[in-house]
């Protein structure tokens, strides 16, 4: 068992299995509290050409291992996160600010990417194509792209890291992380974990920086890194998306969303309430799936504003270290204005808080329901990443739908109903990368995660998952 927090190794980089110091620290401090938690590696272009050069000497080797003896470390990479559960929470709730009971839970999400992928690595498969010529047979084996780069965002600093790296490295691929500055910690002791499974040095490197561009270039720039990863926000996504085609680079883009989430008058409301509260108020709202246009018919407006209400009132805002909390404080302070500036301006425009609308002490943000939300309201276009949930009436289906589609966005939507002809209807009609139908937490590791329009390119779990980290190699080959 490691003692997470307080070994050294969690100061530096790890490059090419070795725990490496760098010329100078970034701070890491926690929101709950503002005091400085960490200090940690701060890596630049030196740091990032070793690890370069350590991720195409490691490809070498690990892409010869065969999907068995991969799959080997990845289930040992596996049991050695849940062993860590507690500690990887803890970090968590330190960096970010999660609430441990949901820091466990992540914990276990981003393991089972591990495990998922072991196995599934085992059945990249190739074909035999029916021939057109009796002198040829033609064949497609699967080969790993190459060394790849990812960059994760700092809402799940464990699941997002996984579910890139364990793909990646079930292929046969090299994998270095670029953590986001807020939640470094945890992708190093991920890393320690990964070491300590027996992943060979260069295989897994993780490279912390205040400031990710430097960095970033080195690889962009870098013909080797065949492939580019990227979790975070639409405007940066763009730019790695234009970044990567000088070197023509395969690339996956998990970006922003706009979720909408759709009541129907047939919904069970007790259900519909709870839903949305574990859709909505999830790590704070700061979840790229988490819902931030909540539709509901007319005929239970009323009743559902005032059940939900009364859900808000009752939730346990406070320590994230706390075992009672179920939501801490947000993120940091661009976080926190973002919040505040999204409820000012709705509450001026005419909208009512029916619970919260207000800051509370340092980061924490009073969990918010808002109704008479009029058009042209921020939140309503913008992504509001925070714990504010915007209710509006609908009249029909088909008024409903239009709007939920009016977005650049499509990565998640949201229906309740009970008319089993509805669900189907109004799940094809969304223009969404994942529709969770009376299910307000849809994301699995053994299903495709990813978004349409602005919310990006590719997906992430599932064997769909795999591919991302696969090339298909056609042979044809003529019968001497
Ligand atoms: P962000 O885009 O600013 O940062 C995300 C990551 O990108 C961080 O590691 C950061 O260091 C790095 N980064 C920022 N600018 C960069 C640049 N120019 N070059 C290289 N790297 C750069 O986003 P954020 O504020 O950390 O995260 C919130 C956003 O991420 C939200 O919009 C949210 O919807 C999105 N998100 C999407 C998913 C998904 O799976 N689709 C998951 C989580 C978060």
């Amino acid at each position: 068992m490691l003692t997470i927090g307080t070994k050294t190794e969690f100061h530096k980089a790890y490059i090419d299995g070795a725990w490496v110091e760098t010329r100078g620290r970034f701070t890491v401090t926690s929101p709950a509290t503002l005091e400085p938690y960490a200090e940690v590696a701060d890596c630049g272009p030196d740091e990032a050409r070793a690890a370069a050069d350590a991720a195409v000497r490691a490809f070498a080797s690990w892409s010869k291992t065969t999907a068995y003896e991969r799959a080997a470390i990845l289930q040992r990479w596996y049991a050695l996160i849940i062993e860590h559960q507690n500690q990887l929470a803890e970090i968590m709730a330190r960096e970010m600010g999660k609430p441990v009971t949901e820091g466990r839970g992540e914990v276990k999400y981003a393991a089972a990417f591990a495990q998922w992928f072991a196995e599934e690595a085992k059945r990249a498969y190739g074909e035999i194509i029916p021939t057109h010529d009796n002198s040829k047979r033609l064949l497609t084996i699967k080969t790993p792209v190459g060394p790849a780069y990812g960059i994760t965002p700092w809402n799940f600093p464990a699941g997002m890291i996984t579910r890139k790296a364990a793909p990646a490295l079930a292929a046969g691929c090299t994998f270095i992380s670029k953590p986001a500055e807020q939640t470094p910690i945890t992708a190093l002791a991920i890393a320690k974990l990964w070491e300590e499974a027996g992943g060979p040095p260069g295989t897994l490197q993780v490279l912390p920086a205040l400031d990710p561009v430097p960095v970033s270039n080195v690889f962009f720039a870098d013909r080797r890194i065949r492939k580019v990863t990227f979790t975070g926000s639409t405007e940066v996504g763009k730019k790695l998306y234009a970044q990567s085609a000088a070197t023509m680079k395969r690339i996956s883009l998990e970006l922003g969303g706009h979720a909408p989430y759709l009541i129907f008058e047939d919904a069970d409301l007790d259900k519909a309430v709870a839903d949305v509260m574990a859709c909505k108020f999830r790590n704070a709202g700061q979840v790229c799936v988490s819902t931030n246009r909540i539709y509901v018919a007319d005929p239970i407006y009323d009743a559902f504003a005032e059940r939900l209400t009364e859900k808000v009132q009752n939730l346990v805002v406070g320590d994230p270290l706390d075992e009672k909390t179920r939501m801490g404080p947000l993120v940091d302070r661009q976080g926190f204005e973002k919040v505040r500036e999204h409820v000012e301006d709705a509450l001026a425009k005419g909208a009512v808080a029916r619970t919260g609308g207000k800051p509370k002490e340092g980061l924490f943000y009073e969990p918010t329901v808002l109704t008479e939300i009029c058009d042209g309201t921020r939140l309503l276009v913008e992504e509001t990443f925070g714990p504010v949930a915007p209710l509006l009436r609908f009249k029909d289906e088909t008024e409903v739908v239009r709007m939920a589609n009016d977005t650049p966005y499509g990565l998640a939507a949201y229906v309740w109903t009970r008319d089993v002809g509805r669900a189907f209807r109004v799940a094809e009609a969304l223009q969404y990368g994942i529709v969770g139908v009376n299910d307000p937490v849809p994301s699995a590791p053994h299903a495709p995660f990813g978004g349409v329009k602005d919310s990006g390119i590719g997906r992430e779990g599932g064997h769909e998952g795999l591919s991302e980290y696969l090339d298909v190699r056609y042979i044809s080959m003529g019968l001497p």
